[in-house]
């Protein structure tokens, strides 16, 4: 209400200058069928299981009286070009939502066109939501901060889309994900309304989220406080994303959550082989500007972009490029702390970060599987020898080890083990750390491609299988068929490895 909005409910694909936002009314679809509910979420805002009535809602078929429905005008920098405006052009903001937990959005997404879905149809297929839903909800167990999912919606209507899979334009069922976080802006409403020298409504938007989402921060120098804070949040969300093996895919400044969550589940991926280069999305292709390797780099890239949108409001910029410099030691900090943990060490000193530093050169040139890898280290055998720690690891090679590797992955294993038998913790508390730090269960996008072939043909035992199993990731033991390798087939199988932007 305190923005400055365009209340036509025109849904024609336009520009909307000076306004935040534009009404939106969810499109009706024919034949909602609740395929998931939340209920860990469900109970956390005190919602309960949807009647059919609060189906219609979930469905965008029914918009309550209390409701406002709204898309959000942004913009942003997508593949390091600036894009001009954007916006939610396939998600729809119901409205506010009040719980012990405070106060959330809901947001429907794929519910159908807003001003700003441009050429598309503002739907979502039943593949990327599925991927969205598992996958917010499986980040918030892994402890990173995400929006959530609290439903996923089948329609009953069928969505025309140029199928990645085999290049033909094909029809694919279609559905919505009910979202929900504190808040969806992102570093692109900042940008939009710098870019359209608005200083009156951009100073406004900082402050209502310096009042709403940090309102501890005291008046003096209060936006450059802000701006401090979402570099730190930021540092912290990227080296949490390099902790699991987690890559984003589309670290468009659009996609960046102004509090540091993860935000807009596309084509990411986990890591299996560990490769700095492996990047999920075709459209990243080749650039590889958000490959794993990069995304803290990003991370400050795109920092660099609202610290300029925010610069509108400053005389000298001198002081949002110093606190934009704090980024370097920001992730350091956190990534050096986050190393130590999955490694099961008691300190981070010099030595350790050159021992962390071999780490990464010997799992980047041997690229073993991330997530077994670290599992297996926690479970290192204490008495080692150059025989039994090849043993021991080899469940997580995807190649047969050269003569060269094999000896460079001894040597740091080795060493490691040594350093660790020199910690002021006992053995078992050094191994407790590692498990809470390194998850055994992640959502596999092999696994995912099966989970939704699944319950494209009805049968959902996949897809409730791995909506349990990504609650505990990181217990010991259950479930041992999720937790292999990613199997050959699935290699180069398109969807599998690699998935398009937008669908
Ligand atoms: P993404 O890369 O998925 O974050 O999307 C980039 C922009 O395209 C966002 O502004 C989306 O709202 C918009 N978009 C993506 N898919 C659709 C769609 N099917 N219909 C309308 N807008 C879309
Ligand atoms: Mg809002
Ligand atoms: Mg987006």
């Amino acid at each position: 209400e305190a923005f400055e909005g365009d209340d036509s409910g025109d849904r024609t694909p336009r520009q909307t200058p000076g306004k935040l936002y534009s009404k939106a009314q969810p499109t009706p679809v024919s034949a909602p069928q609740l395929l998931s509910w939340s209920k860990n979420l469900a109970e956390e805002l005190e919602i309960t299981y949807p009647s059919p009535e609060d189906l219609e809602i979930l469905a965008g078929n029914r918009v309550t009286k209390s409701m406002r429905p709204y898309a959000s005008c942004y913009a942003g920098h997508q593949f390091g070009n600036w894009a001009g405006q954007l916006g939610d052009g396939r998600a729809i903001n119901l409205g506010e939502w009040s719980s012990k937990k405070g106060i959330f959005e809901l947001q429907l997404k794929g519910a159908g066109p807003t001003a700003y879905s441009r050429h598309a149809d503002g739907r979502a297929v039943l593949r990327s939501s599925v991927r969205e839903y598992l996958m917010s909800e499986a980040m918030h167990h892994l402890g990173i901060p995400t929006t959530r999912a609290l439903a996923l919606v089948a329609t009953g209507d069928q969505i025309l889309r140029d199928m990645f899979y085999n290049g033909n334009p094909a029809f694919e069922p279609g559905a919505i994900v009910t979202r929900v976080a504190p808040s969806f802006l992102r570093f692109g409403n900042f940008e939009l309304l710098a870019a359209q020298q608005d200083r009156v409504q951009l100073e406004q938007l900082i402050n209502w989220t310096i009042d709403r989402y940090f309102p501890h921060l005291t008046e003096e120098n209060r936006i450059l406080k802000w701006f401090a804070e979402v570099v730190e949040k930021t540092a912290f969300l990227m080296s949490e994303w390099q902790r699991v093996g987690f890559v984003h895919g589309v670290m468009n400044t659009d996609n960046m959550s102004i509090l540091g969550l993860t935000i807009d589940y596309g084509p990411y991926s986990f890591l299996d082989n560990y490769d700095h280069n492996f990047t999920p999305n075709t459209t990243d292709l080749p650039g590889r500007r958000y490959a794993f390797g990069n995304q803290p780099s990003i991370g400050y890239w795109n920092l660099g972009r609202l610290a300029n949108a925010i610069s509108l409001l400053f005389e000298e910029t001198e002081g949002l490029e110093e606190v934009l410099s704090t980024y370097e030691k920001h992730f350091w900090d956190h990534y050096y702390g986050m190393m130590g943990r999955k490694l099961g060490l008691d300190q981070v000193g010099k030595e350790e970060k050159e021992l962390i530093s071999d780490f990464e050169k010997a799992l980047s040139g041997i690229q073993p599987d991330m997530t077994i890898f670290y599992r297996l280290l926690a479970d290192l055998p204490s008495e080692i020898t150059p025989e039994n720690i090849l043993q021991h690891f080899a469940p997580s090679f995807y190649h047969d080890l050269k003569p060269v590797e094999e000896d460079l992955f001894t040597k740091l294993i080795t060493d490691y083990a040594k350093r660790r038998k020199t910690n002021n913790t006992s053995p078992e508390a050094s191994r407790n750390l590692m498990n809470r730090n390194n998850p055994r269960i992640i959502l596999r996008n092999y696994l995912l491609h099966e989970a939704i072939e699944g319950l494209e043909k009805g049968d959902n035992s996949l897809f409730e299988k791995l909506q349990k199993a990504m609650q505990a990731p990181y217990a010991g033991q259950g479930f041992e068929e999720l937790v292999k390798k990613r199997p050959q087939w699935a290699e180069t199988k398109a969807g599998c490895s690699m998935l398009s932007c937008s669908s």
